[in-house]
């Protein structure tokens, strides 16, 4: 078995323990205070002092950094992804038997396969709200990365014809995972989360917890060239962002004020206070632009740039029909530029070439991706964010397969090629 070496170790960590929008949010703030950035709380605001900074909002994070003297009259340079992945969450209430096993209902958030939860080891994180004497209550993440739950599948011989045709599962009646056999009576499911991360179970008042496999990334392949990891749509986006954001802010050479916005809520259409679609990004962007001198605030948002970053479709060797083999994607051979007329994508002909130009000055492979014309198109956070702001965006990507199964699939050297580009964007 290949080592691994350590930037790897890195990003497995990062994706192993960013179980839920809250962990990833948590691991990502864990990186920015150890490069000396400071958390701003929203209702303070800043005062406009150099340095760097950020906010958190429900799951979401936006960092940027400012220094007085290099960076005035700059436009902001901002990279944009999400936290959140597709996965199944508990409901308000967490109770249930059946056949004598203790058992509690999910709901399903986003898009995820759902035959891929099913057989596997889930684990359970997210956070809890708590009564608390002093502030009324608080919050608290709470992670247990060990299996506690399964789905298990209905064996073939009581469903003989599920390969001819196809495997349907209703969410509201097949998605109930067991946890326990009923020998004890008083089986409580919040008990025991609230034991295990030694909360007193009286104290809870209510939750936002999920499920997630167990099963932690690895490298695959003859060459172990491929990662296989659970929300690699969209934590290497995160993770690559955060990198290249602070790889740039320490080698001093920017061209543009380097923001990340991080959102929340991208797998449910970016509509809610953290999302895409709030008014998180242009809140921040005008807070940090009302620092910059006597420039005018939309001459500077002209001068502005996104770039979204979002799992791109690698095309399925098993489903050639399915894709635009005049746009063929493949894992490892660089950046997916998405293109797409009815603005699913927000790049434009400028974007694309603005891309491209990055690409090419650093060395960086790069490739397109373009929807077969006559399926409906995928959409991400650029468009979103690109109306919002009016700033020019470019929706990019890494290649995948397997996308919205609770295990994915992306190549081991696009992780590099989209750090290099992110590092590279802000001194563009
Ligand atoms: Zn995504």
């Amino acid at each position: 078995m290949k080592e691994l070496d350590p930037k790897t170790i890195d990003l497995f960590e990062f994706l192993d323990s960013s179980t839920s929008p809250y962990h990833a949010t948590r691991n990502i703030q864990k990186r920015l205070l150890s490069a000396g950035f400071t958390l701003l709380e929203e209702e303070t605001g800043w005062d406009g002092t150099p340095g760097g900074y950020f906010f958190v909002r429900d799951g979401s994070i936006i960092a940027w950094y400012q220094d007085e003297s290099k960076l005035a009259n700059k436009g902001l340079g901002i990279i944009a992804s999400h936290t959140d992945s597709p996965n199944l969450r508990l409901k308000p209430a967490v109770r249930g038997t059946a056949a004598g096993l203790a058992q509690f209902g999910v709901e399903v958030y986003g898009g995820p396969l759902l035959n891929s939860w099913l057989d596997r080891d889930l684990g359970i994180s997210g956070r809890l709200v708590t009564r608390n004497s002093q502030s009324g209550f608080e919050e608290i993440l709470v992670q247990i990365n060990e299996p506690l739950a399964k789905i298990p599948q209905l064996a073939i011989h009581l469903n003989r014809n599920v390969n001819e045709n196809g495997l349907v599962v209703n969410p509201h009646q097949h998605l109930r995972p067991i946890w326990d056999d009923l020998v004890s009576e008083s089986a409580n499911f919040i008990d025991l989360i609230a034991t295990k991360n030694e909360i007193d179970p009286q104290t809870i008042l209510s939750w936002d917890l999920m499920l997630h496999d167990v099963q932690p990334a690895s490298l695959i392949g003859a060459r172990r060239q491929w990662i296989a990891s659970a929300r690699i749509d969209n934590l290497i986006s995160c993770y690559t962002a955060v990198n290249g954001f602070l790889k740039a802010i320490e080698t001093g050479n920017l061209n543009w004020i380097p923001m990340i916005c991080l959102f929340n809520h991208e797998e449910v259409g970016s509509t809610s206070a953290a999302g895409a679609g709030s008014n998180l990004l242009p809140s921040v962007a005008n807070r940090v632009l009302r620092f910059q001198g006597n420039n005018k605030h939309s001459d500077l948002i002209a001068k502005s740039k996104l770039i979204s970053a979002d799992g791109a479709h690698a095309t399925h060797p098993n489903y050639l029909e399915k894709h635009d083999m005049d746009h063929e994607v493949r894992m490892n051979e660089g950046i997916v530029i998405k293109r797409n007329s009815n603005e699913r994508y927000a790049t434009s002909a400028i974007g694309q070439a603005f891309i491209q130009l990055l690409c090419e000055s650093n060395e960086i492979p790069y490739q397109y991706f373009s929807n077969r014309s006559d399926l409906a198109c995928g959409s991400t956070i650029g468009p979103i964010a690109s109306a919002n702001l009016g700033i020019q965006t470019i929706d990019i990507g890494i290649a995948q397969l397997s996308m919205h199964s609770t295990r994915e699939l992306c190549g081991i050297e696009d992780v590099s090629h989209l750090e290099r580009l992110m590092t590279n964007f802000f001194s563009s």
